[in-house]
């Protein structure tokens, strides 16, 4: 395949871990994805399979997670139910300013646990997790903003890549 930036080069084939920062999230990784390079210009094209099964996957990590959810994944889990801001705020009964602060970077709000459950429920229910249950159950002891990373791996499927021991 020749590069199209540049009609220069045939494009390098390698497949690399990479950071998914299109999905929002500071803190998703690919692991082993296709990435074509052109070795003139540099232009890269990642290929990503199955988008809408990675984007289930991840949003099923965020729901089982136990630290409370950060703007970013509030936003995520939003975008995964297909919902509008103005959606969100008329499914969770608040007005849209109450959405603005949940999700912002700058000044965030912390949603009400009630209501991050409910968020939570929301996406669960689109399709059956285990242990739901039992990881928010822990939710009101656990107040930790800490970003730890998560990969995600494509093998005939994509699912979270359980590191050993943990
Ligand atoms: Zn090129």
């Amino acid at each position: 395949m020749i590069c199209h930036e540049c009609n220069k080069s045939e494009m390098i084939e390698r497949h690399e871990n990479v950071r998914y920062d299109e999905s929002g999230l500071p803190n998703v990784v690919l692991e082993a994805v296709k990435v074509r390079q052109c070795p003139t210009c540099g232009n890269r094209l990642v290929t990503i399979p199955r988008l809408s099964e990675l984007h289930r996957c991840i949003a099923v990590h965020l729901v089982k997670k136990i630290a409370r959810l950060a703007p970013a994944d509030i936003r995520f889990l939003r975008k995964s139910l297909g919902w509008s801001k103005n959606d969100f705020a008329k499914k969770m009964h608040v007005n849209i300013e109450q959405v603005y602060r949940w999700e912002s970077d700058k000044s965030p709000k912390p949603m009400m646990i009630q209501s991050e459950l409910l968020l939570r429920a929301f996406v669960a229910i689109g399709k059956k997790i285990e242990n739901y249950d039992e990881q928010v159950d822990q939710l009101a002891t656990i107040d930790d903003l800490e970003v730890s990373p998560f990969s995600m791996v494509f093998d005939n499927g994509w699912h979270e890549h359980q590191l050993v021991g943990a």
